[in-house]
């Protein structure tokens, strides 16, 4: 006997019926993002789609980041956290609230990205890197016929008064780099000394670290306390925004990812963290118009992304910085003499 129609199309009907099933079975990642929105969605979206693996995904800038993982380090519910600043992953790598993993694909990385997860035992990697400093409004600099601030010392003069804008270093990764850099810069006390001044010329201190420069770009504040990098994405997007490397040095990010200790999708979490390191996962970020330098030596350099070699960097001392008493103190001084104090 023939086999009927209906008994041949069967197995076809049970695989596009096992297909969705089979999705599910691929499990799920909970991912805490520290980069911009626009990336965030194309990681999730992108490794989503390849691997079947359901990607749940929230934003967090750095400090809010680390103050999730280490309030969770008991029942941990995230997997995976990706970006944001790195001396907020060393802190946590310190507090042993990640998971050392030597990725097979950590060869393809620059030296600057194997430091990083070489020097917190493998419990962080680097991902991306770049250069912090000033943004500002062109148009309405203009305006307000002011002209473009170069240097940190710019920033605390009194033309400036109510035109700046730095995030809240309690949870900015970004704005505790720009403290930390100022203390290499200057040392401790003339940094605080400056942050003080600085503070009677600052409008706010938005949450987030992109929060400044979004605000210059829609015309609701004039400078930025900022990352270099995130400027070309501004001005493609049509904005009067422009960057200066500040004349005395700036400090820059490695910016890193880590696999939170306790993960409950371990090997999904693994899973990711190799793919996010291959270059196709590192271009995203410039798919998404993210110009940072992409720690896999393949991945395409976009001509926006700043050159440092014509930035004056210091050499940021992420082992100190990255050293969860010193965050706090520095915090904690900072909130005592510059954000209480001086209010
Ligand atoms: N946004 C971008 C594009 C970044 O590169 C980074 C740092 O890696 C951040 C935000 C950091 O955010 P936050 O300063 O809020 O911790």
């Amino acid at each position: 006997m023939k086999p009927s129609l209906s008994r041949l199309a069967l197995p076809a009907l049970l695989a596009s019926v096992a297909a969705p099933a089979l999705a599910a079975d691929a499990g799920s990642l909970n991912i805490i993002c520290g980069v911009q929105a626009e990336w965030c969605s194309l990681v999730q979206t992108t490794f989503s789609r390849t691997t079947g693996i359901k990607v749940n995904l929230v934003a967090k800038g750095g400090g809010e980041a680390l103050a999730q993982i280490s309030a969770e380090s008991a029942n941990p519910k995230t997997d995976v956290w990706f970006g944001g600043t790195g001396d907020p992953h060393l802190q946590a790598a310190e507090k042993d609230l990640t998971l050392a993993y030597q990725s097979p694909n950590i060869n393809l990385l620059r030296d600057w990205a194997v430091n990083q997860a070489k020097q917190s035992g493998y419990k962080t990697v680097g991902i991306y890197s770049g250069p912090l400093g000033i943004a500002y409004n062109t148009e309405l600099l203009a305006k307000k016929k002011l002209a473009a601030p170069l240097c940190w010392t710019d920033l605390i003069q009194p033309q400036y008064k109510g035109e700046v804008q730095m995030a809240n270093p309690n949870s900015s990764g970004t704005a505790y780099m720009a403290i930390a850099t100022l203390v290499q810069i200057t040392g401790e006390d003339k940094a605080f000394e400056y942050l003080k001044a600085l503070h009677k010329n600052i409008s706010q201190y938005p949450r987030s670290g992109s929060g400044p420069l979004k605000n210059v770009s829609h015309g609701e504040n004039t400078i930025a306390v900022g990352w270099i990098h995130d400027v070309p994405g501004e001005v493609m997007q049509g904005f009067p925004v422009k960057s200066a490397a500040p004349c005395e040095g700036t400090g820059y990010e490695v910016g890193s990812m880590s696999i939170v200790k306790g993960a409950r999708n371990l090997a999904n979490a693994k899973k990711f963290y190799d793919w996010a390191l291959t270059a196709p996962a590192q271009e995203l970020g410039l798919a998404a118009k993210q110009f940072q330098l992409p720690a896999n030596t393949a991945a395409k350099v976009d001509p926006r992304v700043p050159d440092v070699k014509r930035i004056k960097l210091i050499n940021y001392d992420f082992a100190k910085y990255g050293k969860a008493a010193e965050r706090k103190r520095l915090l904690e001084r900072w909130e005592k003499e510059v954000n209480g104090g001086a209010n």
